[in-house]
């Protein structure tokens, strides 16, 4: 598929304003949101992973993202300091330390949580975020404008941009392997993770599995399926022997994250209003969900 030049993303931009802008409400850009019930996940479960960053490697190299050799990955220093996923990485993996057990730190692996609902595919006023049957939350680069609002949308601040690149820079996440679980493959950071740390299944068994483990070790679980529901759900679950908020999930609502910005979107492209408007339009988008947040908080 041809990548899109700045000239093209210009041109792009303003067809897709003024033929959008002139179209009926329901011909805008209609994003592809199933959310079918045999949707895939994988359950991560943080008390048996070690940190080893395999899975980084693995992703990199199922992607062809440059990465150093495997035997490197070794080397914790990296874990010094929290990282994000970024255009250089899709996944990472972090370590906490607590005072109360020191030498048990505890390994996060981070990447896009595929929400359910998610709000990248709200947000992107040209269609170009889908969410799959499969579960996986995906775009098409040739269809992306680089407004990069997925970004600002994102509830778990996952979609990266390649600033660095002058030329046809994309965004950049984790896109569950797309390529490889649509020909019956493993993702492969789940393909390569030495203590299964990752089980890649369908949503609803990872839940059972999930609850299974929590009732039968309830000294090692604390009962709390994070993603079960956050958001409105994800495909992506984690287990945890400790509160998630000490190991830095953002504490979400229930609700969808994408209802506030969609509204508020789609009434933004009816009149086709310049980017830095926009921008303008979702920091109060953000503003909203963060109140919204708060008062869910309050009512808890
Ligand atoms: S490969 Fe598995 S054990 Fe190693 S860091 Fe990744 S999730 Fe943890
Ligand atoms: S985590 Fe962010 S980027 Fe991933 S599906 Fe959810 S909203 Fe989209
Ligand atoms: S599912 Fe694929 S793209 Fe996502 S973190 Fe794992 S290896 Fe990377």
């Amino acid at each position: 598929m041809s990548k899109q030049t700045r000239r093209n993303f210009i041109k792009t931009a303003a067809v897709a304003g003024s033929v959008i802008a002139g179209l009926p409400q329901k011909a805008k850009a209609a994003p592809k949101n199933i959310l079918s019930d045999d949707r895939m996940g994988v359950l991560v479960d943080t008390t048996v992973c070690v940190g080893c960053r395999k899975c980084e490697w693995a992703c990199k190299t199922a992607h062809n993202m440059p990465t150093p050799p495997l035997e490197t990955y070794d080397n914790r220093d990296v874990m010094k300091k929290m990282r994000r996923p970024d255009h250089t990485s899709l996944t990472v993996v972090n370590e906490y330390e607590f005072d109360d057990y020191p030498k048990f730190p505890i390994d996060v692996k981070v990447q896009c949580m595929h929400c359910d609902h998610p709000a990248c595919v709200s947000a992107c006023i040209v269609g170009a975020f889908s969410k799959e049957e499969n579960g996986s939350v995906i775009w098409d680069t040739n269809k992306c404008i680089g407004c990069r609002y997925c970004m600002v949308a994102c509830p778990f601040q996952i979609p990266a941009f390649e600033y660095h690149k002058a030329i046809q820079p994309e965004i950049k996440k984790c896109d569950f392997c797309f390529g490889r679980t649509s020909k019956g493959k493993l993702p492969a950071c789940v393909e390569i993770c030495p203590m299964e740390a990752l089980t890649y299944g369908r949503r609803k068994d990872l839940i059972d599995i999930a609850r299974r483990k929590i009732e039968l070790y309830p000294d090692r679980y604390i009962n709390h399926i994070y993603g079960e529901t956050e958001v409105g759900g994800t495909a992506w679950l984690y287990l945890a022997s400790r509160k998630f908020e000490d190991l830095q999930f953002p504490k979400l609502g229930n609700s969808p994250a994408p209802g506030v910005t969609e509204a508020i979107q789609h009434g933004i492209f009816a009149y086709f209003l310049p980017p830095i408007a926009l921008y303008a339009l979702l920091g109060g988008v953000m503003w909203i969900n963060k109140n919204r947040k708060k008062s869910e908080e309050g009512e808890e």
